[in-house]
């Protein structure tokens, strides 16, 4: 359980009770009652990777901007209204990858707890069409479960909604927290799966790929049908050998048909959000291999590839049908 030395909470929403649930769950942090999340978690000359190493908790109150068009950068598997939002904002992991350090001024964990209104913001937006909404690409939430319950929320209201698909993506070890639940078919678990000398040396905290494995299995005996994130693909020393392990780790580990797809990505973000990356961790090791800036996307030069390598491997497995690559093979 991670704990948090203080806790902030907007006066509005003191009285609501995932607030309360919430509070429940740390009874030592110090309370401190605020007007808006704003004042705490944008005030200027945060330092954010001090505020990361000791996160507080801010619970507040999503007033506006709900509900965002999905990125170029992600994979839409074929989803035309493709979607993401965020009740949280960033993460208790440190993937020396992630976009969004530096993105926010602060590293402290914003809680919106008023999911409510999400739901209402989906209702509308899928009110005459379909969409697919990923509710976990900006934070993880799952991991975040034994705090929230949002992860359970989601798949009740999705349950209700037949225009809707949601994915949830993870890096976390935690499917038990939602394994007694009915998982109904619109909504995917998507766990990112990375080799583990890439998980020990860029993603900082998350759980080993063996954990993830364990939960991915245990779903998967609930007959759901799961989706495996290979990206960021990090370069590391011997590249290929250790991608090829470990893709031949996961088959002879997870059996192919409890696998809906498998997405395959190198790393990539926008020029600013490495700029950005760079200004706070001068010697973070995403910057240690050659990079390239392309069409203001920042990557490796040899991203695909890095991409086309996993893909060969991955399709020596299962059928390529089930497989997106973000770059697309000619
Ligand atoms: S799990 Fe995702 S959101 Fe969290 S730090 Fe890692 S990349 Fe960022």
């Amino acid at each position: 359980m991670k704990k948090f030395s203080h806790i902030y909470i907007e006066k509005e929403v003191l009285d609501n009770p995932i607030t309360q649930g919430i509070l429940e769950k740390f009874p030592n942090s110090k309370r401190i009652i605020i007007d808006r999340y704003s004042e705490v978690f944008n005030r200027s000359n945060q330092n954010y990777i001090v505020q990361k190493k000791k996160q507080n908790l801010i619970l507040a109150k999503k007033r506006y901007d709900f509900i965002y068009e999905g990125s170029e950068l992600c994979e839409d598997f074929g989803h035309i209204n493709f979607y993401h939002t965020s009740n949280v904002f960033n993460c208790i992991y440190d993937c020396d990858y992630c976009y969004l350090q530096g993105m926010y001024p602060s590293g402290h964990l914003v809680i919106f707890v008023n999911i409510e209104d999400y739901f209402k913001e989906v209702d509308k937006l899928t009110q005459h069409k379909n969409a697919y909404l990923s509710i976990s690409y900006e934070t993880d939430l799952l991991a975040l479960e034994y705090v929230t319950g949002f992860t359970k929320k989601w798949i009740e209201y999705t349950k209700g909604n037949k225009n809707l698909v949601i994915e949830i993506r993870t890096k976390s070890a935690n499917f038990s927290s939602v394994e007694s639940l009915e998982i109904p078919y619109n909504v995917i678990f998507a766990w990112t799966l990375l080799p583990q000398p890439v998980i020990e040396k860029y993603e900082k905290l998350t759980p080993p790929l063996t954990k993830r494995i364990e939960s991915i299995k245990k779903a998967i005996l609930k007959n759901l049908k799961i989706r495996i994130s290979i990206e960021p693909i990090m370069y590391i020393e011997n590249f290929e050998e250790v991608y090829k392990d470990f893709v031949k780790y996961i088959f002879s580990n997870i059996p192919k048909e409890g696998i809906r797809d498998i997405n395959i990505g190198a790393f990539r973000m926008i020029k600013e959000q490495a700029k950005r990356i760079e200004r706070l961790k001068e010697y973070s090791p995403i910057f240690c291999y050659d990079t390239i800036v392309k069409n203001e996307v920042f990557t490796y030069k040899n991203a695909e590839e890095l991409e086309k390598f996993v893909y060969c491997e991955v399709i020596q497995y299962i059928e390529k049908e089930k497989v997106y690559l973000l770059n697309k093979l000619p």
